[in-house]
């Protein structure tokens, strides 16, 4: 099938196309970029709502032309889109989108689970059966791994998601959104400074080591040595914890997703602790990392295969919409 996937839970208004047969996806983006400090709801909300309908036309064009089949057929076989998680103002704009467009070309309506789809991107693009996969997000931070029909979150952050949290300390700093990019770069020369390093289980946190790093700022610790160390905590916490899971699991695949995911030096620690114990280990390119519709469009592409598509009147979006609420129906046929 050919999918056209909208995503739009954040900063990112995408639309992409997914085309099965010949595994091509194109996509369209348009990023919000906050003129002061993180995102705010409301504006990145008006992106969405005027970026949204040009990203989507963009990929239908596409679409068309790249279309083989009689001219009168839709130019897609559904249109899946991000129900959650994300901030409510920028799902229910792309809600709306995707329940027009389907309706208007009169093809299913497929939602996806942003999370589930930053996971599956991942299998998608390395071929793994079963891997735990790190979701290492803007607003999330995940380990999962599949069990019995669901992903199962085996640990996440007891507060604010990785991205946020980095965020939060370059915007005390006054450097613009995003900020990892930021501390990567500051980081090549910093020193290591101690900062909190906390992890309860698979489970763990980042409100103390953000703190810790604006307080460390406010005394006139140099901020290249605040952004490495918070690198090699925040990062080490990650890496321990996927360390964990994999052990628990048995599984032998790691999977890296999310934004965050584009940090060279989290990708080096991952790297080499499955190297260490004979793990497969695989981090999608950038352009499937950070938020994009082409996760979801092949997300949406598995669900419509499954026959998992969405009723109008089922359609809401769920900004709290958790990876473990969704039945995994696109791999019924694996052992549990
Ligand atoms: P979610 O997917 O949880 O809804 P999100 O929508 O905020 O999160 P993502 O695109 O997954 O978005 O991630 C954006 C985050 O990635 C931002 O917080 C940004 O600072 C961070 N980020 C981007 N590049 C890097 C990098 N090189 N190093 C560290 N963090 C990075």
């Amino acid at each position: 099938p050919r999918i056209l996937g909208i995503e739009g839970t954040a900063w990112a208004a995408s639309a992409a196309v997914f085309d099965a047969e010949r595994d091509e996806i194109v996509i369209e983006s348009d990023a919000y970029q906050p003129e002061s400090g993180g995102i705010h709801p409301r504006e990145a909300a008006e992106h969405m709502h005027d970026a949204v309908p040009r990203v989507v036309e963009q990929a239908l064009e596409h679409a068309r032309e790249t279309h083989d089949g009689p001219a009168d057929d839709p130019p897609v076989d559904a249109v899946a889109f991000s129900r959650g998680p994300g901030l409510g103002p920028c799902l229910r704009i792309v809600g709306t989108a995707a329940r027009a467009l389907s309706q208007a070309i009169d093809v299913p309506l497929v939602g996806v689970n942003h999370m589930v789809a930053h996971l599956e991107i991942g299998r998608h693009t390395a071929d793994f059966d079963a891997p735990v996969c790190l979701n290492a997000s803007g607003a999330n931070a995940h380990l999962l791994a599949y069990r019995n029909g669901r992903y199962r979150v085996l640990g996440e952050t007891m507060d604010t998601g990785v991205g946020n949290a980095i965020d939060k300390f370059t915007r005390h700093v006054g450097w613009s959104h995003p900020g990892g990019p930021k501390v990567e770069a500051a980081a090549k020369d910093g020193e290591y400074v101690e900062l909190p390093y906390v992890v309860k289980g698979m489970d763990f946190s980042f409100s103390g080591i953000m703190s810790a790093a604006k307080d460390a700022y406010n005394d006139d610790v140099p901020v290249a040595d605040i952004c490495y160390s918070l690198q090699e905590n925040i990062f080490g916490m990650l890496t321990e914890v996927s360390e964990r899971a994999l052990s628990l699991t048995g599984s032998d695949e790691l999977v890296l997703g999310g934004g965050v995911g584009q940090n060279d030096r989290l990708r080096e620690m991952l790297g080499e602790m499955c190297a260490q114990r004979g793990a497969a280990f695989h981090a999608p390119e950038p352009r499937f990392l950070r938020d994009n519709a082409g996760m979801i469009a092949v997300l949406g592409a598995k669900m419509y295969a499954a026959g998992d598509t969405l009723a109008l009147a089922d359609s809401r979006v769920d900004p709290d919409f958790r990876p473990d609420q969704v039945p995994v129906t696109w791999r019924a046929d694996e052992p549990e």
